[in-house]
């Protein structure tokens, strides 16, 4: 006679074959527990394990902040991707949370300022024509009043990665904040 039911080892229910998934190991090549049950069994485990990772965590707050910087500095790329499309989803939030975090860092804020002040100094050729240069930011200053987010770029940035531009006439531009803020301090062509 062939047997077309097979009882599951676990709720031991008589069931169809076509209810268990295969395994190649066994006798009959079939598993001992019925489908159904293995999801139980998976889901059971799956929430045994949160709730375990979860008191892990509340136990040993410090362990879990290192292991978090841990992972964040082995996954630099995955970090930096992952904020990238959560801000394209966000815009709003970005600009809010760069405010938010400008207000709880006024010290960094301003040592960033000092050290592009510093930079536009040390940048400053002789022969700068100051006069253009002001009359650049004085420029982005007036569009900004009317409502257009100009800033004063420089072309070749003075800190950029490879080379370091100067703070004169020929190597500013206006560009829009966003664009502006894109660009970063990126200079690849040398
Ligand atoms: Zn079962």
């Amino acid at each position: 006679m062939i047997k077309v039911l097979k009882p599951c080892s676990k709720c031991k229910i008589e069931k169809l074959f076509s209810e268990f998934s295969t395994d190649k190991g066994r006798k009959d090549g079939y598993c001992p527990q019925c489908k159904a049950c293995q999801r139980e069994t998976r889901s059971k485990n799956l929430e045994v394990n949160r709730a375990r990772a979860k008191a892990w965590r509340i136990a040993n707050p410090e362990r879990k902040k290192e292991h978090d910087a841990n992972w964040k500095k082995k996954n630099r790329e995955r970090v930096r991707k992952n904020n990238q499309t959560w801000e394209a989803k966000n815009p709003k939030s970005k600009t809010e949370s760069r405010r938010r975090w400008r207000k709880a860092n006024p010290d960094k804020v301003l040592a960033a300022c000092r050290r592009r002040q510093a930079a536009k100094l040390k940048a400053t050729p002789l022969w700068a024509d100051h006069f253009v240069i002001e009359g650049m930011y004085e420029l982005a200053r007036v569009f900004r009043r009317a409502g257009l987010l100009l800033e004063v770029d420089h072309i070749i940035p003075l800190r950029g990665k490879n080379v370091c531009g100067l703070h004169c006439q020929d190597n500013l531009q206006l560009l829009s904040r966003s664009a502006n803020a894109s660009k970063q301090n990126k200079w690849l062509e040398v």
